[in-house]
């Protein structure tokens, strides 16, 4: 046991993030509904934690929300709480990694769900081990807790601050403590976090649309580099002292996100159908029909259509009981989920030139797959657009793109893909097709670094324990 809770690889995690601090109500059954908009975000963990102010009481569980709390929610009444869904990809899925993280320290009781990864976790663990601080699990996010709780600081924002300024990577939190509801964004601003306005209260989130599933109004973004502050008194906001340069995650606009939230106040469904107009542009096919991969590639498919004039088919139907594939650890399992989980249409493919759409390939598994299905349903030829660039470089920041030796744009030609694959044409989005296509400005104010390895931050950490 041991062993797997500490010694097991770093992994990368994906995850969501919910908080709430109301004057009057019990919070637990939002933050309940408001992490449950985000479960795409995670499905492997759930937590809540919720207070009064003079108690705590946390419930967390392994699997979807339904069935992590299946046993229990918390069952205090209480005015603040904080939530995380989890998924990770790599490493033991156990309990003791489990968010949000719960402690005691001088200033009381804290409880923090992090969705990010940091990119100095090792150093800054190591430091802490050095100075005699115990960990629980093998989560970066515990050290975040441990640097809180050594901070000399004399409030707990300027704890909360200070510790912030020793780490480095991808980390959107939020922090219940006593009588108040934290929320901070990286100063890369990498991972989304917005504000909402309850009737009595506010929300933080990941993503808004969660802010929808809890009928709370947007406010705003958190801004880079910023943690908010809610209590009593009501918004504060406070400004780390490290500047850097915004590199939000273009991967959330193209896969990640769910297509109606609005993150920096761009439409993820709108990015997604733009690059999919923009791809129509890039590769003009002599095709008959316009088959997406349901579900993140549908939005891209109706830009498609929109601009190729090529009618857009439903040629493969998901069963919406199976779970992201990625998640399985071993390849031939993963192949067998591609085929529980998508069926082709045969009326809709068969003796038809196919434009299929998915926005993104990682290993390759899912399209060599999905190619071959639509063949076997009679596709006479099958073009395959991807609604973003290749991803050559893994991601360090809280997406699991995979190792790089298992890139398929990594260690492959365009030339190899294609015949891995098994299609007749590949085109994927250019990088400047994706940046234009992130709305007002924003796609230059975005981290690529899994398309061009052009990480904003020291990644060295990283890069020695994958053995670059
Ligand atoms: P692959 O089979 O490895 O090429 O995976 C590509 C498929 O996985 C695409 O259909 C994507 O929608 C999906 N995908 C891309 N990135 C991720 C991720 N980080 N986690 C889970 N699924 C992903």
């Amino acid at each position: 046991m041991y062993d797997e809770i500490i010694n097991e690889p770093q992994w990368h995690e994906e995850c969501g993030i919910f908080g709430i601090w109301s004057k009057t109500a019990s919070v637990t059954d939002v933050c309940y509904l408001g992490l449950f908009a985000l479960q795409h975000r995670g499905q492997e963990s759930a937590g809540i934690a919720v207070t009064d102010g003079m108690h705590v009481d946390i419930a967390k569980g392994m699997g979807l929300m339904t069935e992590a709390f299946r046993p229990r929610l918390p069952g205090i009444t209480g005015h603040c709480a904080v939530g995380h869904v989890r998924y990770s990809t790599v490493g033991g899925s156990v309990l003791a990694n489990v968010q949000p993280f719960l402690a005691s320290f001088s200033g009381g009781f804290i409880s923090l769900a992090h969705n990010g990864s940091l990119t100095n976790a090792q150093e800054t663990r190591r430091r802490l081990e050095n100075a005699g601080c115990i960990f629980q699990s093998s989560s970066d996010s515990e050290s975040i807790l441990n640097l809180i709780a050594v901070s000399q600081a004399p409030t707990v924002e300027e704890k909360i601050l200070s510790s912030l300024e020793q780490i480095e990577g991808a980390y959107s939190l939020v922090i219940m403590t006593g009588d108040r509801l934290t929320g901070v964004r990286d100063p890369h601003a990498f991972r989304p976090l917005c504000l909402g306005r309850l009737e009595d209260g506010y929300v933080l989130a990941s993503e808004t649309c969660a802010l929808d599933a809890v009928n709370a109004t947007f406010v705003r973004d958190v801004l880079p580099g910023e943690m908010v502050v809610v209590d009593r008194t009501g918004v504060h906001s406070y400004f780390l002292q490290k500047k850097a340069r915004r590199s939000s995650c273009v991967f959330e606009y193209i896969y990640f996100a769910r297509p109606d939230s609005v993150i920096d106040g761009v439409s993820v469904w709108q990015s997604r159908y733009l690059m999919g107009r923009r791809l129509a542009r890039e590769y003009p096919a002599a095709a008959d029909v316009v088959v997406p991969v349901p579900d993140t590639g549908i939005a891209a498919a109706i830009g498609f259509s929109a601009e190729s004039g090529l009618p857009f088919v439903e040629g493969l139907i998901k069963n919406r009981y199976v779970g992201r594939t990625f998640i399985l650890p071993d390849q031939t399992k993963r192949k067998a989920t591609v085929e529980m989980k998508l069926n082709p249409v045969q009326a809709n493919l068969a003796g038809k030139r196919v434009v299929l759409i998915d926005d993104s390939i990682v290993r390759g598994t899912t399209s060599a797959r999905l190619i071959a299905l639509l063949r076997r349903a009679g596709a006479t030829e099958v073009h395959m657009c991807v609604s973003s660039p290749p991803i050559t470089h893994p991601c360090y920041y809280g997406i699991d793109t995979s190792i790089r030796r298992e890139l398929i744009a990594a260690v492959s030609t365009e030339e190899e893909i294609c015949r891995k694959i098994g299609t007749d044409g590949l085109h994927y989005l250019s990088l400047q097709g994706l940046l234009e296509s992130v709305g007002d400005g924003m796609g230059e104010r975005m981290c690529t670094s899994c398309f061009r390895g052009d990480y904003p931050t020291d990644v060295s950490e990283c890069l020695a324990e994958a053995g670059i």
